[in-house]
């Protein structure tokens, strides 16, 4: 006991959490216990300007007031019922949602995985009962460097040797293609048979903010209208306002047949996903085929409607918009002057700057080490890749002191 008491706050948190917990994660050593906007504090009492916005789940900024208010007003009245009975929130919340998106119908889950596969299995019963494809014969085209989830059937398609291995037997019916690649698409519809859906991120957010060349999603849409296949566009962290649109298939006018969306739909504050589709597709699925126990429960409802109408009210799109192009254009011409920095890319507030060193360096982990000391929380992502994705509630001001904060840090380094 007495040699744990005299150590700083937060050693005693990360040793807890690597003695108890397992170890899945490799987390940049800080430790937090309060957020607000676009601040988050660590146990020490230190500042900090939060880069990650927890994969883009806390788009709205962190314990955003009329988020936190309708969680604790719906918390004291009502948590958990089931769909084993009705409660009087799901029916507002899906009008809500499915006009706020507009699709015909929603299907509510949790967390960002179980949507998709939510999309997965609506996809492969549309094949099988409109479409006519022979039973277990559907498959679905995916991109190589996707990341969509880590249930068994998710990994199962994905070509991430860590997030795979040893985890098999693998789901089979999906085919790999290259991404941003609208002649991949063609060729594998023509050469596979019983192609269903194409499922696709519209930036490929974990592989490094990939962002395909203008056009592709538009392109990958009218290839799918014609074949007869879904265009599933999983907007888990795309979506609600990150890109600069309310989602990212909006930058082209794009229409998905399913829409799949998770993490900022709820602000942050709890697990809420959905899956929106038209009657035809969502009619496929009747009582018993699907579901979850804590699906479409009210207190997520109330929590996703609050957080959709903080989108809406303070024009987060709008200043996601604005904003990334500040972020680019500032740092893309610090780039030209400094060795460190390859070159950024991304879209509205979903950016990453790569990192001038092999992918196995460890480089981008330590410049995020000097960001932390400097006041800034930012990850790599695959090896010389570092996010960069503030709460969109971030203000100009607050952005340029940002900046000034990754340049310097950049020049010390
Ligand atoms: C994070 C993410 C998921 C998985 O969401 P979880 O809530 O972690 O299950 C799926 N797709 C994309 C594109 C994501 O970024």
């Amino acid at each position: 006991m007495k040699s744990t008491e005299n150590i700083n706050p937060s050693t005693k948190s990360i040793q807890l959490e690597n003695q108890y917990g397992a170890h899945n994660y490799h987390p940049l050593p800080v430790v937090l216990n309060k957020g607000e906007g676009v601040f988050v504090w660590d146990v020490e009492g230190k500042k900090y300007y939060d880069f990650l916005s927890a994969y883009s789940a806390v788009n709205q900024g962190h314990c955003h007031p009329k988020i936190i208010n309708s969680l604790k007003d719906q918390a004291e009245t009502l948590t958990l019922t089931s769909r084993a009975f009705y409660n009087d929130k799901l029916g507002e919340y899906e009008k809500f949602i499915t006009s706020f998106f507009e699709f015909d119908k929603v299907l509510p889950m949790n967390t960002g995985a179980e949507a998709v596969e939510t999309a997965i299995k609506l996809c492969r019963k549309y094949a099988y009962e409109k479409k006519g494809i022979a039973e277990e014969q559907a498959n679905i085209i995916v991109c190589e460097n996707n990341f969509h989830g880590r249930t068994t059937t998710i990994i199962s398609f994905s070509n991430d040797e860590d997030a795979r291995k040893n985890f098999g037997p693998y789901t089979p019916g999906f085919i790999k293609i290259p991404y941003d690649d609208t002649d991949a698409l063609e060729n594998a519809i023509k050469n596979t048979e019983n192609v269903a859906g194409f499922l696709v991120e519209p930036i490929q957010g974990e592989a490094g903010v990939y962002v395909p060349q203008e056009g592709y999603l538009k392109k990958a849409r009218e290839i799918c209208k014609q074949n007869d296949i879904l265009f599933i566009a999983d907007e888990v962290q795309t979506g609600i306002a990150r890109t600069g649109k309310l989602l990212a298939v909006d930058h082209e006018n794009v229409k998905p047949d399913i829409l799949i969306l998770g993490k900022a739909l709820s602000g942050g504050v709890y697990p809420v996903s959905a899956v929106l589709a038209n009657d035809h597709i969502m009619e496929v699925i009747k009582p018993g085929q699907h579901g979850s126990t804590f699906g479409g429960n009210p207190l997520a409802a109330v929590v996703a409607i609050a957080a959709l109408k903080v989108v809406q009210e303070e024009k987060l799109a709008e200043n996601a918009e604005k904003l990334g192009k500040i972020f680019r254009k500032e740092l893309s011409q610090f780039a030209k002057n400094n060795d460190l920095v390859k070159f950024v890319r991304g879209k509205g507030l979903l950016n990453a700057i790569v990192i001038n060193d092999s992918e196995d360096s460890s480089t981008a982990w330590d410049i995020c080490i000097k960001l932390r000391d400097n006041g800034l929380l930012a990850k790599p992502t695959h090896g010389n890749i570092i996010r960069f994705a503030p709460p969109l509630v971030m203000t100009e001001t607050q952005l340029n002191d940002c900046i000034s904060i990754i340049k310097k840090t950049f020049i010390e380094f």
